[in-house]
């Protein structure tokens, strides 16, 4: 005899049998009700409804072979009820538990019935196991798992914060951790060596399809280390990540490349390495040329690149007219191309380059009959993101992506700085606290910013950001000349990282760290559609939980014991 406990997934009615699908976090299990076997017991179970939680007692069988269930791991037996228990019912779910085809937002409301689904279900035991294997793994390595606060002063990683009034200081505000950052350094300087954390962070960010407010990150941070440390680290974590999901782990050292290397071939400083379609520089073939849109480029200081698609010779207009419109939204003032035919090619160069001119173009770029040459012209980075946004469509529109494929690499060599237009200042590309490279040290004071490289290094895993980190500055004297170069006072470093300043100067380890996205990786290896997948209580694009309904207003009191008012 076997007792199973569940939710009633669904069930058929044949008058004298009923076939109840009871379910529980393993999976499904086939319960008969019989007249034969039990009169009373088949009229109660019939009155069991979707959802209803029962208790059923009796004997597991192994069924007919010609009633076997190959879509079932149970599909071999049954149970024969023998007792029942109807421990709960149910209203009428608002969508099918089952095969459920509701729209995002229902789900969301009734995110706890969505959460019953199997596949969701799935996704939560992987994130639980990739967890756990983190742990496992970084024990192992020497590392402690120290919590640091949410309540806190927030660490700048360049989002907006979240404020919390302080009721005891009026008028003050705590920040939700954008990351542990200067805890974990903290930590560092007291001399615990290796830390690391399942960590909360916050950032008041407009949501993207692939970001919310509220997300988890494996934290760490390493004394004494240089960056072979931390990848050491960390690859063998991530291949570990690779056994749990059953997938043979790839091999290492990861790759690595360089933000300029990178940005030079794929134009991504997270590029997809799934697919070909690499950058060719083919400024010279425009250098000086009739085509004046290009050589003009070129002569500032810019220049041309272009990628080789293969069978893109048979685009119609109107599919080059989409992929125009959409480098000129990543900022290219225009694409040019060739389709190359056995024979003679099409381009709208042609006027300018002439037939012999088209030849050399399409020999350089190594095209071949059938291909198209894509090509854009510009300033460097303008010419590199937005061919690098036409590589990524065009890879999806042909189909380019092997989805069954893993490329790990780290980018390493990042600028320390970025220039914003906007605002016209510099931003620290990583946060103010990532060391530059020694070379570069000098050019802090009164060189060209632009050209400071940073201890840095991301790991990407097929075109996604999986984590980033950096080797930190640890002398106060290179810290406080970092916030120079960020445009920050020497009152205003103090007021805002006075205490980390200090910290600085009291015997602080070289160290370093990364921190990898958790929701993330989760997403990647479940094949999830979306972050929201993963993520158990999930806010939506607008910024609020549909289930709780918030954010939402509270009662005038609060607000006055915190001392605000609010404007709306
Ligand atoms: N705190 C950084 C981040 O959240 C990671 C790191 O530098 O370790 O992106």
């Amino acid at each position: 005899m076997v007792t199973l406990m569940g939710w009633v997934n669904s069930f058929r009615d044949h008058g004298s049998v009923l076939f109840v699908h009871l379910r529980d976090r393993e999976g499904i299990t086939q319960v008969i009700f019989d007249e034969n076997h039990n009169l009373e017991l088949l009229t109660r179970g019939k009155q069991a409804r979707a959802e209803y939680v029962l208790a059923v007692t009796g004997k597991c069988v192994l069924r007919d072979e010609k009633n076997y269930n190959p879509n079932m791991a149970t599909g071999e037996v049954e149970i024969i009820a023998e007792e029942l228990k109807v421990l709960n019912d149910c209203q009428t779910p608002p969508f099918e538990i089952d095969n459920c085809k509701a729209s995002e937002e229902l789900r969301l409301k009734y995110r706890y019935l969505d959460l019953r689904r199997p596949e969701m279900q799935s996704n939560f035991r992987l994130r639980h196991q990739l967890a756990l294997a983190a742990r496992r793994v970084l024990d192992e390595e020497g590392f402690y798992e120290i919590e640091t606060p949410i309540l806190t002063k927030s660490t700048p990683e360049g989002a907006r914060d979240y404020l919390v009034p302080s009721r005891t200081s009026p008028g003050k505000f705590f920040a939700l951790p954008q990351s542990p950052q200067l805890f974990k350094q903290l930590l560092m300087i007291a001399g615990y060596e290796r830390y690391f954390q399942i960590a909360r962070c916050f950032r008041d960010e407009d949501l993207r399809a692939d970001r919310q407010m509220e997300f988890t990150q494996i934290d760490l941070e390493m004394s004494f280390v240089q960056p072979d440390d931390v990848f050491n680290v960390i690859e063998p974590l991530i291949c570990e990540f690779f056994k749990v999901v059953g997938i043979e782990p790839p091999a290492r050292p990861f790759p690595r490349m360089s933000y300029k290397e990178a940005m030079n071939r794929y134009g991504s400083d997270k590029p997809d390495l799934r697919f070909g379609l690499e950058f060719v520089d083919l400024s010279a073939q425009f250098e000086g040329g009739a085509f004046t849109v290009f050589a003009e480029a070129v002569k500032k200081g810019g220049v041309v690149k272009g990628i080789v698609v293969p069978g893109a010779a048979q685009w119609s207009r109107k599919h080059f007219d989409e992929i125009l419109e959409l480098a000129k939204r990543y900022g290219a003032p225009g694409l040019a191309y060739v389709q190359v035919l056995e024979g003679e090619s099409k381009s709208s160069l042609a006027k300018f380059l002439g037939t012999d001119g088209i030849n050399a173009l399409i020999k350089t770029a190594g095209a071949k009959a059938g291909d198209a040459i894509l090509m854009i012209g510009g300033k460097w980075d303008v010419v590199c993101t937005s061919l690098g946004a036409v590589r990524l469509e065009v890879s999806r529109r042909e189909n380019l992506i092997d989805e069954n494929e893993y490329r790990l690499l780290w980018v390493v060599d990042f600028p320390m700085f970025e220039y914003h237009d906007d605002d016209k200042r510099w931003y620290a590309m990583h946060h103010p606290f990532t060391s530059p490279i020694d070379e570069d040290l000098d050019k802090l004071e009164g060189g060209d910013l632009g050209s400071v490289r940073a201890k840095a290094y991301d790991l990407v895993f097929n075109g996604n950001e999986l984590g980033g980190g950096s080797i930190r500055i640890h002398r106060s004297d290179v810290q406080a000349k970092v916030f120079k170069a960020l445009g920050l006072t020497e009152e205003e470093a103090r007021e805002k990282f006075g205490f980390f300043l200090d910290a600085l100067s009291y015997g602080t380890p070289p160290h370093g760290g990364i921190a990898l996205g958790l929701d993330r990786i989760v997403m990647l290896f479940a094949k999830a559609k979306s972050l929201r997948e993963v993520i158990a209580f999930p806010k939506v694009a607008s910024g609020s939980d549909l289930m709780t309904d918030s954010p939402s207003a509270v009662t005038p009191e609060q607000l006055a014991e915190l001392k605000i008012k609010t404007l709306v």
